[in-house]
């Protein structure tokens, strides 16, 4: 079972440039083959597919974990999505202007046509996410060396789509997600290096530029955020430490598993875009319609079945 909080784990302020096409880019990042929808599908099949699991507790608690942070990163890479486009046409109530005008020149209409300007499980050229980017062989190492790339593969994408946008929210996201990729590669490495002897830590980093050289990132690291494997859950994933542990092939750092996890900031409050009827609840016609059917003002919090007594 998961256990859910209302909060994100960044805290995402309202974008400077809202920009459609930004929001594009980022889709890839959520719905991509190696973004953030697939990383958390991987683990959370891996882990519920486990055979063995007693005598190879360690390696099913870190992925199982693992996966539960992968749904933090959905969640905010689906708000900065949201905010890219919240705001980028022109808000209002008349259709005859052409509010969605400037839509037809974004790379991504889905944002118009199929949301209310907000994320899609797509990638960022508005292909939908699929099942068959998920492996789960059932074959431990196997697995784990696939998540190995995965996360190699992810940290490419998020290097690129760092490098096509500007904003600085987005960009703010992007710092954070490198510098937690970078603990989910480290972290596989070390399971396979447990499981099997061999020394990956020469491979590091790919690709071969430093989560330093991203001043968001660099931040994030000087306060230890790469050492770090949260335990998201209160009572299991005991036995994360047994292959969390060592030094952070990188810069030699102790590697620590931390028993809560961060308490996270308020995910942002999205303004509407009534151009789109999202969320299109007009509040007079909701009153008049209470009216009509309970015969008191709407929104008072009488119910057909308090009214009836
Ligand atoms: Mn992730
Ligand atoms: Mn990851």
């Amino acid at each position: 079972m998961i256990l859910r909080f209302d909060k994100l784990a960044v805290d995402l302020t309202m974008p400077t440039n809202p920009s459609p096409n930004s929001a594009a880019a980022i889709q890839e990042l959520l719905g991509g083959k190696f973004g953030e929808m697939s990383t958390l599908m991987n683990y959370t099949f891996q882990s519920f597919n486990f055979r063995g699991r007693s005598k190879a507790r360690p390696y099913y608690d870190l992925i199982a974990n693992i996966a539960a942070e992968e749904y933090s990163h959905i969640e905010l890479v689906s708000y900065t999505i949201n905010l890219l486009l919240s705001g980028s046409t022109k808000r209002g109530t008349d259709p005859t202007t052409a509010p969605l005008k400037n839509a037809t020149d974004a790379r991504n209409s889905y944002h118009f046509l199929a949301s209310g300007q907000t994320a899609l499980p797509m990638d960022s050229m508005g292909n939908p996410w699929n099942g068959s980017y998920v492996f789960s062989s059932g074959n431990l190492k196997l697995d784990l060396l696939h998540n190995f790339f995965l996360e190699c593969g992810a940290r490419a994408n998020k290097i690129r789509a760092y490098e096509m946008v500007d904003d600085p929210t987005a960009r703010q996201m992007v710092g954070y997600l490198l510098v937690r990729g970078g603990v989910h590669v480290v972290a596989y490495a070390r399971a396979l290096e447990r499981l099997t002897g061999a020394d990956l830590s020469k491979l590091f980093p790919i690709p071969d530029i430093s989560n330093k050289k991203f001043p968001e990132a660099r931040k994030l690291e000087e306060k230890g955020l790469h050492r770090i494997m949260y335990r998201f859950s209160p009572t299991d994933f005991k036995e994360l430490d047994k292959v969390w542990n060592g030094t952070h092939p990188e810069d030699g750092s102790e590697l620590i598993v931390e028993d809560t996890i961060p308490e996270g900031f308020d995910p942002p409050d999205l303004p509407e875009e009534p151009q789109l009827t999202a969320p299109g609840i007009d509040m007079e016609m909701f009153n008049d319609v209470a009216k009509k059917l309970f015969g008191n003002e709407g929104g008072k919090g009488k119910s057909a079945r308090t009214k009836r007594k």
